[in-house]
């Protein structure tokens, strides 16, 4: 658990330049000029050169215990298994269930999400499913707050899509006023995360939220802005008027039939249009289901979505979009961190917990990843896996 990474081009997100970081007990105790020779027993040195340090990626939106369904029972997707985390760069999550709040239950969300810690990362959990009113665990969206440590908001409650349970808008604005009350007395984000469908209200209900109550925007968080450029373009404007928005990664393949605009080239679009990017939050949508058609149409098979392409969405946001490193790395760690308060996570400092990314400087391709201190991959390899893989499973 005793670390020393050396000589490493640290992004924290902010430039830090050459830094030497040092990792004791979960934690980071030293970021910053060169140690020197350090002769401490047990301590493990990894050389940086080569090598870029980034904060842990959060992934604000998770279906760990599955989503789908909805093509019928056996279209329900899988549970998450730790080894797609680690290749998307991620050492914190959140999970939620998504249309199904019946086989799905939050007491299963929250052993998931239990498990998924004692394998290695840290993980929280949104209250509710697609529908309205929302399950909860204790009988209500406060007392879920106040008395579930895991539990930091509710989500994802589903408005402009066939699949919502079509709520009015007082019922919206009691749910996320009741959700930001539980917020400010436990001392959590509180926040709505909001799935948006195709339909073409859009941001509708939001923004007559925003305009008929004292309710600040940072209690909601719309996500799948990317799913076609209409949603997108009415997200720049929510974002510019003080919106917080979220693009999803995982997509659909481009012969799916799908309009999704591939959430690097939203983010692109975001920042070409003078968003101001802190208003802005990157997921990956990890195991919800995904619907593709052929070229006539017609339903052809279930993908699933991968927590892994979280990553691929942030390479490419460098790589192909040309956004800055520090620029494109907010959105999936010191956004998500402060949005939804993750204290310790989202930024490299002395005292914030070891979460860790390092990639290498001419590809980006993930080498490194370490959470609370512990090194989950090494050189490209995993060296950690869920309790049911096995090593021959799994890349
Ligand atoms: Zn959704």
């Amino acid at each position: 658990m005793l670390k020393l990474i050396r000589n490493i081009e640290t992004f924290a997100p902010e430039p830090m330049g050459l830094t030497d970081l040092l990792v004791a007990g979960g934690r980071i105790v030293h970021l910053g000029a060169s140690l020197g020779q350090l002769s401490i027993p047990g301590l493990e040195i990894i050389d940086g050169r080569g090598l870029f340090a980034f904060p842990g990626f959060i992934d604000g939106h998770v279906h760990i215990l599955g989503g789908g369904g909805e093509g019928g029972f056996a279209t329900r997707t899988p549970e998450l298994m730790l080894s797609d985390v680690i290749q998307g760069g991620v050492t914190s999550l959140v999970g939620c269930l998504g249309t199904d709040g019946i086989t799905r239950t939050l007491a299963s969300l929250i052993a998931k999400a239990r498990g998924l810690e004692e394998e290695g990362i840290s993980t929280w959990v949104f209250s509710g499913s697609y529908g309205i009113p929302v399950v909860t665990v204790t009988g209500g969206i406060e007392s879920d707050l106040l008395l579930i440590d895991k539990i930091l908001g509710v989500g994802e409650v589903a408005v402009s899509d066939h699949r919502s349970s079509q709520p009015t808008h007082e019922a919206l604005c009691h749910l996320v006023a009741e959700t930001r009350r539980g917020g400010m007395l436990s001392g959590k984000a509180g926040l709505v995360n909001f799935h948006l469908g195709d339909g073409p209200r859009g941001l509708a209900p939001l923004w007559r939220i925003l305009q008929d109550t004292e309710i600040p925007a940072s209690q909601m968080l719309p996500t799948h802005i990317n799913r076609n450029p209409l949603l997108l373009a009415e997200g720049v404007a929510y974002a510019l008027a003080g919106g917080l928005i979220d693009l999803t990664s995982s997509a659909p393949p481009p012969e799916a039939g799908s309009s999704q605009i591939p959430a690097a080239q939203a983010l692109k679009k975001i920042l070409d249009e003078g968003v101001p990017l802190e208003r802005v939050t990157m997921t990956s949508d990890g195991q919800g289901s995904l619907p593709e058609y052929d070229a006539a149409g017609r339903f052809s098979g279930m993908g699933v979505g991968k927590v892994r392409s979280l990553f691929d969405a942030f390479r490419d946001a460098v790589r192909v979009e040309g956004i800055p490193l520090p620029t494109a790395l907010l959105p999936f760690t010191a956004n998500p961190a402060r949005i939804l308060k993750l204290r310790g996570k989202g930024h490299l400092a002395m005292g914030q917990d070891a979460d860790l990314v390092l990639v290498d400087r001419g590809t980006l391709e993930l080498h490194t990843v370490i959470a609370k201190g512990r090194t989950l991959m090494s050189a490209g390899e995993l060296k950690a896996r869920g309790t049911f893989e096995r090593a021959s499973e799994v890349r």
